[in-house]
């Protein structure tokens, strides 16, 4: 599974994309190749739930000469 999402740098105020690939369980049947998403940012998760869904994430801003370091709570569907 994998979650996507856009985000407005706090320090430039561009919008960059970003992705995360949830861990899937082991006993998972729906295990799948997840293709990650060209031209994305991988977040690195700060705070999760029970169930290892992402709460808080950081990302780097991919903005050229920026590269600030958002933080930012993934926003649920
Ligand atoms: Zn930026």
């Amino acid at each position: 599974m994998i979650l996507e999402g856009k985000h407005t740098c706090e320090d430039c105020n561009k919008e960059f994309e970003w992705f995360y690939v949830v861990p899937e369980h082991m006993d998972s049947r729906t295990y799948g190749v997840v293709k990650i998403p060209k031209g994305k940012q991988g977040v690195r998760v700060i705070e999760a739930d029970k169930n290892r869904m992402p709460i808080t994430v950081s990302a780097y801003c991919p903005v050229d000469e920026c590269g600030y370091p958002n933080t930012f709570k993934i926003e649920k569907k």
